[in-house]
C-alpha cells in the first residue's frame, strides 16, 4: 500500500466530520481558505489572505482533521508524517490495539452494571 493510500485512509477515519468553513488555520500556521464559497468576510479579510504568502485558495469547503490534541487542515501535509507513523504503529500491532479496545470496552461494561439505578 502506497503512503498515499494510507492517508487517504487515515483521513478518511480521523477528519473532523460536519466542520468545514471558508477558511481553517492549520497548527503549522498554514491557512487554507474558500475565497469562491460565497461566504461572509470581515472587510479587508480576503485582501489579507491573499497577500498572505503562508494561506493557500481554494475552491471548496476547508476540512479540517484533529489528533493527538492538535487541529490541522486537510488541505496541509504537515501532518502526513505524524499520521503515517501512527498508521504503521495500528497496523503493525492490531492484535494488542484490538486487544486493548476489549479490555477498555469490558471496563467499561463493568462500571455502567456496577451503577444501581432505583426503578
Ligand atoms: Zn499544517
Amino acid at each position: 500500500m502506497t503512503d498515499e493510500k494510507k492517508i487517504e485512509i487515515f483521513e478518511e477515519a480521523f477528519q473532523d466530520t460536519g466542520i468545514v468553513g471558508s477558511r481553517r488555520d492549520c497548527v503549522c500556521g498554514n491557512i487554507f481558505y474558500n475565497s469562491n464559497g460565497g461566504w461572509d468576510w470581515e472587510d479587508g479579510e480576503l485582501e489579507g489572505l491573499a497577500k498572505n504568502i503562508n494561506a493557500t485558495d481554494v475552491d471548496y469547503s476547508v476540512g479540517t482533521i484533529t489528533f493527538e490534541g492538535k487541529g490541522y487542515c486537510l488541505d496541509c501535509t504537515c501532518w502526513h508524517k505524524r499520521a503515517l507513523m501512527i498508521f504503521r504503529f495500528l497496523m503493525s500491532h492490531n492484535s494488542p490495539v484490538v486487544a486493548l479496545f476489549r479490555a477498555v470496552k469490558k471496563y467499561e461494561l463493568a462500571m455502567v452494571e456496577s451503577i444501581e439505578v432505583e426503578i
